[in-house]
């Protein structure tokens, strides 16, 4: 791969027409040990967050053991990335056949699980690989309710006093318990984690049952980009969220059992910009040659304010308007579909024109994850960039979170 400086002498190095990925390993491994030295457990990073193997590679190289995998792709781009991690599979509802791929080719012995017909299809596979109850551990997944960007418990989850039959029945049947609950991701509040604690506590002194862990998921939010125009209650740094997680585990005496987090945004979203070219402006439209069916995928970037930095095409002489003037532009993606429009507005120098770059920073996290093939556009070029995003110059433009009239 080849390595750049900056972000920007990329782009003014390699002219590049189509979207170019710029990976910062450095940060990433630097994110990723900040996370372990705060968090007071095991550390398993959440492979949907960024599965790119060069992700996976890095981070192991930075001492990440753990991973929270969902599907037998996972399963093999960690057993790709370290014949030694760990893996937990932590999706609560699994085709039997992954079922049984985790536990008999991947040595797979954590799950999760929300109901009791999922027990017995885990149990049906147990039985006929002849497996040892006792050798696998089965977290309970917990209902949350807090205030995450991205609510995840309207999907999985057991109510409380669900969750009590399920730790009951497990610890019969002779599997080790936890539970495990995941309040959402990009959380907005510390009292997030501290609902979920205390509903933990609940089933934990009603179930009678030891339990041997508590994953507490992932949520921890990423820094994204500041939006001017917006008076946002800023996001809590992490070392304040981490110490009021902390405090929250002890008054909720969980301190005492093994203690796992699944980050996944927090860890991984510095790690990667992005450098789109302005394919063409049309008055205060920009279209550009990536969009929500590939790196920008708006169900996410629609609610961050991400920061982005202006590169000029140095061949182009003559422009338009005050380069100090930021002013929103509508950003058209890549694609013919009509829903391939960004819904924030990007605020740019109202000099941007046609064969321009912008890069976009902190786009590590649920971006090339979720890219598509629609239309035969399929972002995938890579290069190494030294310098974190935002520390190579003021980022001056921003996707804001203003909507804008058409
Ligand atoms: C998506 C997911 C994560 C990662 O969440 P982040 O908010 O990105 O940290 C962790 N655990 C589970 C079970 C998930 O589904």
């Amino acid at each position: 791969m080849q390595r750049f400086a900056t972000g920007t002498d990329a782009a003014l190095e390699l002219r590049p027409d189509q979207p170019l990925y710029c990976f910062r390993p450095d940060v990433l491994k630097q994110d990723a040990r900040q996370f372990m030295k705060l968090f007071p457990g095991e550390t398993a990073y959440a492979v949907k967050t960024n599965g790119e193997p060069m992700v996976l590679k890095a981070l192991v190289d930075a001492g990440v053991k753990i991973f929270d995998v969902a599907s037998p792709g996972e399963f093999a781009a960690v057993r790709a990335a370290s014949k030694t991690a760990e893996m937990l599979y932590m999706h609560p509802v699994k085709a039997q056949s992954d079922i049984r791929l985790a536990l008999e080719k991947y040595g797979i012995r954590v799950m999760s699980l929300d109901h009791e017909d999922e027990i017995a299809k885990v149990l049906r596979i147990v039985r006929a690989l002849d497996l040892d109850p006792a050798s696998i551990t089965i977290f309970v997944r917990l209902q949350t309710k807090g205030h995450a960007m991205y609510e995840l418990s309207k999907k999985f989850g057991a109510a409380p006093g669900h969750a009590v039959e399920l730790v009951q029945r497990l610890g019969r049947i002779g599997f080790k318990v936890g539970l495990c609950f995941h309040v959402g991701s990009q959380v907005e509040e510390a009292e997030s984690y501290e609902l979920a604690l205390k509903s933990a506590d609940w089933v934990r002194n009603r179930a009678g049952v030891e339990l041997v862990g508590l994953d507490v998921g992932g949520g921890f939010p990423a820094v994204y980009g500041h939006d001017p125009n917006r008076k946002a209650k800023p996001m809590p740094p992490l070392e304040e969220l981490m110490g009021k997680l902390r405090e929250n585990i002890t008054e909720w005496a969980f301190d005492d059992m093994p203690l796992v987090a699944e980050p996944g945004r927090v860890v991984v979203a510095r790690a990667f910009s992005l450098v789109v070219r302005v394919l063409l402006r049309k008055g205060r439209r920009l279209y550009i040659n990536d969009g929500i069916w590939a790196s920008l995928s708006d169900s996410w970037t629609g609610k961050i304010t991400l920061p982005a930095r202006f590169i000029p095409e140095p061949a182009r002489r003559i422009r338009k308007g005050n380069p100090a003037n930021i002013v929103p532009f509508r950003v058209c993606g890549a694609t013919c579909d009509s829903v391939d429009i960004l819904s924030r507005p990007f605020w740019l120098p109202e000099t941007v024109d046609t064969g321009d770059w912008i890069e976009i920073g902190h786009i590590g996290a649920y971006s090339l994850s979720l890219r598509t093939r629609f239309n035969g556009f399929y972002p995938n070029d890579f290069v190494e960039v030294t310098t974190p995003f935002g520390e190579d110059g003021e980022a001056e433009s921003f996707a804001s979170l203003e909507t804008m009239a058409d």
